[in-house]
């Protein structure tokens, strides 16, 4: 099972310092599920990079309390053992493309894809923020966002950050199932809703009795 290490356990490469999320467990605590499918990803690119690398992921928000990481990905990035930077074009490029996406989605009733989880790799160095990563946190201009640092050994640190209407963190834990839909199975299966399934209106409920003078009287006339 992967680990969220004790905080300050080990140190950061980027860093002297390092931050674990502080945020404590309240009723408030939001969950992130990662299907293991996601983690296993997760952890290949870990596992195969000698550098730090980084990516980001699509998430979906289920309620206030509950968000599924459906895919982690990568874009084209410069990185060496202690930094991982993604090309600025290449980010640029990769949020234009996502408007556009989410556009022709909202066309089709679909719910626009959400690219708000940050991931990266310490490599085999201690998985907490280092004061590097709590700048990019810090400067973040999104509405809320995840960020989730991994290392080689299957440890973890997760943050949630809401940005708007005002900065704070929100305490949240990552929860592991088995083993996740992929983005695929779920168009799939979007598409044979919308081609087989047909909303209708719910029927009218029944009618609420009136008392009236000592009898009841139902808005089709008097019964009794
Ligand atoms: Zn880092």
């Amino acid at each position: 099972m992967p680990k969220k290490p004790k905080a300050a356990a080990t140190l950061s490469k980027s860093s002297s310092q390092t931050y674990h999320s502080t945020a404590t467990k309240s009723n408030y605590t939001v969950t992130v599920r990662c299907p293991y499918r996601v983690w296993q990803k997760l952890m290949a690119f870990a596992q195969k990079s000698k550098n730090e690398i980084s990516g980001l992921g699509y998430v979906r928000r289920i309620n206030s309390k509950c968000i599924i990481i459906d895919d982690v990905f990568l874009l084209p990035q410069e990185v060496n053992p202690d930094t991982t930077t993604f090309k600025p074009e290449a980010y640029r490029d990769f949020m234009v493309q996502l408007v556009e996406v989410n556009e022709e989605r909202e066309q089709k009733g679909q719910p626009p894809l959400l690219a708000r989880l940050q991931w990266h790799s310490h490599v085999r160095a201690g998985a907490g923020f280092s004061a590097q990563d709590m700048i990019v946190i810090d400067n973040c201009q999104a509405e809320w966002r995840i960020s989730l640092v991994i290392n080689q050994y299957e440890e973890y640190d997760i943050r949630l950050d809401q940005y708007k209407p005002f900065r704070f963190e929100i305490p949240v834990e990552l929860e592991f199932t088995y083993p996740g839909l992929s983005i695929e199975a779920l168009e799939a299966c979007q598409k044979d809703i919308d081609e087989m399934v047909t909303e209708i209106k719910p029927p009218p409920p029944p009618p609420t009795p009136i008392w009236q003078l000592g009898q009841t009287i139902w808005p089709g006339g008097v019964i009794d």
